[in-house]
């Protein structure tokens, strides 16, 4: 496959490191290194890029796909590093960096979305981007894989800073985009407002295209249905999977890790199926109540600026015991590698619907594995997201909307083809729905490829 040169940017001032500001992120991190360990409720040494390559090889070896060729589909076709600098209101400029990593885009336009978090460096990116090729693969959605992100600290950000930094983004990277080229998306710590504010800066330069980025508000061309596709389509997942693990959706309790975008839709739609969340979490803290803790009612309470700790009627608890909360289904959806091997055999539930990105390490998995706890992986289950973004795109092509329960039936079809392709898949090689999930992600990869005479 023919590689393009990589137009790098220059990525700080000289002589200046970028501001990535995660005092407290490398405190937390430092005093587990010294313990040996992550603390319970810490994400796991191993980085997301380890994490996704071991699936890979697994893939690639089950495949019997060459050292030659494996290398064009793991590397990625190109990688843009862009300087941020805002000036903030405490009247400094701080430099941020911001990546765009288009993976592999053999199945059609590069598509991923961008995260703002403190945390963010190119292999995370890397590794995201990576598994955008595998899970539109997945999903049969016409796209490739691709992802950005800012290390900015969005958390502490006003939001004329995020404006800032939203704008600055794509007019650095704005040339490597395209509506059909590559497409992007929100992700942690980036929503519709967000995606409104790169859709007016790509139109500045390129004229108006909405179709450069999905999930914009509704007033502003985004599809019915996308803001709650990813949780949606957890729930989807779940919902298959649920008659042949003995659960009935309207009987089961469950727990979130993360309510954010992914996590509260997931949350509020299998509330909608009868089910009872009796844990919950958000980066300021951690609560269980055994009765029940109300979706809606959390929602709410936190947009009106409220900590999940002080909703009425619920018990606090220490984040990291969050997964020792008995439960039919834990549904991960914050970071990555917050289920690892020192804190996996502490589960106590039935199913793990990963809405996260590689939220689990390969040592995690084989311990849930162990324990009997079914894993549906986040390479099939948090592709809703992608599915109703892909929706979205048509839609723009087409200046045309559909009403959202048009949306949520065919985000049902395509996510319950994906469970069935990949569970049959599984069953076929007696391996694990990971394993399965990669496999059917990388042979379509390797055969679109092919067929275009790429290897
Ligand atoms: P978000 O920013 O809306 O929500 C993230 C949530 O995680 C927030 O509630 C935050 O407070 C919480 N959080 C952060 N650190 C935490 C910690 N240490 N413990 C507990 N909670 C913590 O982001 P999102 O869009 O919901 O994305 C969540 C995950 O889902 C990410 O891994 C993302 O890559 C993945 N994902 C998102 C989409 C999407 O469409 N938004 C699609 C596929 C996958």
């Amino acid at each position: 496959m023919g590689r393009t040169e990589t137009p790098t940017d220059t990525a700080v001032t000289p002589g200046e490191a970028p501001d990535k500001s995660p005092t407290t992120v490398d405190a937390a991190k430092e005093e587990a290194r010294a313990a040996g360990q992550p603390k319970p409720g810490q994400r796991a040494e191993i980085s997301n890029l380890e994490i996704v390559r071991h699936y890979f090889e697994r893939a690639a070896d089950r495949l019997a796909v060459p050292d030659d060729v494996r290398v064009v589909f793991w590397s990625p076709y190109r990688e843009v590093t862009v300087q941020i600098p805002v000036k903030r209101t405490d009247g400094k400029v701080h430099v941020y960096s911001g990546y765009r990593i288009q993976h592999n885009g053999a199945r059609g336009p590069y598509k991923g979305g961008i995260r703002f978090h403190p945390e963010v460096d190119i292999d995370e990116v890397r590794a995201l981007a990576s598994l955008m090729t595998w899970k539109t693969a997945i999903a049969g959605v016409p796209y490739g894989g691709a992802k950005g992100g800012v290390n900015c600290p969005a958390d502490e950000l006003e939001r004329g800073e995020l404006e800032q930094i939203a704008r600055s983004f794509m007019s650095k990277v704005d040339k490597v985009l395209g509506p059909t080229r590559d497409i992007a998306a929100p992700d942690v710590n980036t929503n519709a407002q967000v995606m409104a504010w790169m859709m007016d800066e790509y139109g500045k330069l390129h004229g108006h295209t909405p179709a450069i980025v999905t999930g914009k508000p509704i007033a502003l061309e985004g599809s019915y249905g996308r803001e709650a596709a990813t949780g949606r389509g957890c729930v989807y997942m779940f919902r298959e999977a649920a008659p042949h693990l003995g659960l009935s959706p309207a009987e089961t309790s469950f727990s979130i890790q993360g309510f954010g975008n992914v996590g509260s839709w997931a949350a509020r739609i299998m509330q909608q199926l009868g089910a009872r969340m009796v844990a919950v979490s958000d980066a300021n803290g951690a609560i269980r109540s055994d009765a029940g803790i109300d979706a809606h009612a959390l929602h709410d309470h936190l947009a009106a600026g409220g900590r999940i700790t002080e909703l009425p009627d619920v018990e606090p608890i220490d984040p990291g015991t969050l997964i020792e909360v008995p439960c039919d289904v834990f549904i991960p959806a914050a970071l990555g590698g917050m289920i690892h091997e020192h804190n996996a055999d502490r589960m106590r539930c039935k199913v793990v619907v990963e809405g996260a990105n590689s939220p689990t390490t390969p040592a995690a998995d084989e311990i849930l594995r162990d324990q009997g706890i079914y894993v549906i992986p986040d390479v099939m289950a948090n592709a809703g997201g992608v599915v109703v973004s892909y929706f979205e795109w048509v839609q723009n092509l087409q200046h045309f909307r559909w009403d959202e329960r048009e949306v949520n039936d065919k985000l049902g079809n395509v996510m319950r083809r994906a469970y069935r392709e990949v569970s049959a898949r599984a069953r076929e090689e007696g391996i694990g729905l990971r394993d399965a999930a990669f496999l059917v992600g990388l042979e379509r990869v390797v055969e679109a490829a092919r067929t275009r005479g790429y290897v």
